[in-house]
């Protein structure tokens, strides 16, 4: 099946256009994300060398404002000579999951939920599937199209779906939609799901219609990084035993990062941090090394580390490049490491390297395991770093995801303020069902 397909957005002039993109915004292929995300970080690195991170986020948004009254203006007179505008993959993907019409904090509940995200996830991939080649690399807009990567993030993305599937079929009872008989395969899931809204009773109809539209969006989403790698790899595969996503970790269990901070004294990271001590939870900060050498400068180091007190440390690299193509990525890892070995405790640091916006090389293993350093991705991106996500969106994708993901490694950022208003909503909706473990468990992956 072919995607929806949308007029092009108008929200065309976000706030990383240099300019306002026109015309060519409007017929271009999206992005990458990472690249998205990279030229977010690279503007409020620069930025809060100058003067602050929260007033370059102020600026954004006035310039943003005023851009969009042009860009709308120029853009809207080439909608309609798009004939077949694309699916804004770049957007993300979000969910309500406050229209499930029962709860996630208990354990039944969760599960029962669970299911559901799955059921509606398996019929999105087999619409994927069912495209030919031509019709999904329409949809993804990608860069490159590598059809053996595609393949292969499937066939692990229908074990994944099945795997979580079982383990959150423990209490079945087959009266229930979420539970049909014979449910053994990724194709007996997806029936159901394309048999919704019917199938299920009229009281999860606006569920149904949200979450069916976040399932084929976060399936493309999640293609197109497939998709491009490995030329620009990222956080669908790993190249070796020394990379992790986190899939090892027990059922229901996330555990929190936070990456591209320090911010500047009383930002967002230091937020972020009063945040997780005030509730009582355990993260792990993957940190530039340009930031954490700036903030050492101002505050001095021993403030620093007391800053972060219980949380765990680890390596974002030096500047947030592509660790894939630039040609000092080898010293980014060894001069950082240095900085946080001389800057906090031992017990602090974790001998992990967290690749920026995941781009490493594919043959970085042997040098990565001579720094006695494991490849840190994840499995949840929380999009708090995308201009259009705010803290209910972020909370309601993450929600989503978990249901989805079921164990795993969170990724939001301290250098964006979205993470501060949407983990208290995620703590809240799933109470005690999702363990959040100490930091130090990452060590051990
Ligand atoms: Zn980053």
């Amino acid at each position: 099946m072919r995607p929806t397909v949308t007029a092009a957005p108008l929200a065309t002039c976000h706030d990383l256009a240099p300019a306002c993109p026109g015309v060519a915004a409007a017929i271009a292929p999206a992005p990458p994300f990472n690249a998205v995300h990279a030229a977010r970080v690279e503007q409020i690195t620069k930025q809060d060398r100058a003067s602050g991170g929260e007033a370059l986020r102020g600026r954004h948004r006035t310039d943003r404002r005023r851009a969009a009254v042009l860009c709308t203006l120029s853009v809207m007179t080439v909608v309609a000579l798009v004939a077949a505008a694309r699916v804004d993959a770049a957007a993300g993907a979000i969910a309500h999951p406050s229209l499930w019409p029962g709860p996630l904090d208990s354990l039944e509940g969760f599960d029962r939920a669970s299911r559901a995200v799955l059921i509606e996830y398996a019929a999105a991939l087999d619409d994927a599937e069912r495209m030919s080649t031509a019709e999904l690399q329409g949809a993804l807009a990608a860069k490159s199209f590598d059809a053996g990567s595609v393949a292969h993030w499937l066939d692990n993305e229908r074990r994944r779906v099945m795997l979580n599937y079982q383990r959150a079929s423990n209490r079945c009872e087959h009266k229930d939609w979420t539970c049909p008989a014979e449910a053994t395969s990724v194709a007996v899931l997806a029936a159901v799901g394309h048999s919704l809204p019917a199938a299920a009773p009229a009281k999860f109809r606006r569920w149904h219609e949200d979450l069916a539209t976040f399932a084929k969006n976060f399936a493309l989403e999640q293609l197109r990084l497939a998709a491009v790698f490995p030329t620009a790899n990222n956080e669908t595969d790993v190249f070796s035993d020394i990379e992790w996503t986190g899939e090892s970790l027990p059922d229901r269990t996330f555990a929190l990062t936070f990456d591209d901070g320090p911010t500047s004294a009383g930002g967002t990271t230091d937020q972020t941090l009063a945040l997780l001590q005030a509730l009582n939870k355990s993260a792990s900060f993957f940190l530039l090394g340009v930031h954490l050498e700036t903030r050492i400068a101002n505050d001095g180091a021993a403030a620093v580390a007391a800053l972060y007190g219980h949380q765990c440390v680890a390596s974002h690299g030096w500047e947030h490049h592509s660790h894939a193509t630039w040609d000092d990525w080898q010293g980014s890892v060894m001069r950082t490491k240095a900085l946080l070995t001389t800057t906090f405790e031992p017990i602090a640091v974790l001998p992990l390297f967290r690749p920026p916006n995941g781009q490493r090389r594919p043959d970085s293993r042997a040098f990565f395991a001579s720094q006695s350093l494991h490849v840190a991705l994840w499995n949840i991106d929380a999009y708090d770093w995308n201009s259009s996500f705010d803290g209910d969106a972020v909370a309601g994708r993450v929600i989503t995801l978990i249901l989805l993901r079921r164990h795993g490694v969170a990724l939001f950022h301290d250098i964006y303020g979205n993470a501060l208003s949407a983990l208290p909503k995620v703590f809240a909706s799933l109470g005690r069902v999702i363990d959040w473990p100490d930091c130090h468990l990452l060590a051990r992956l």
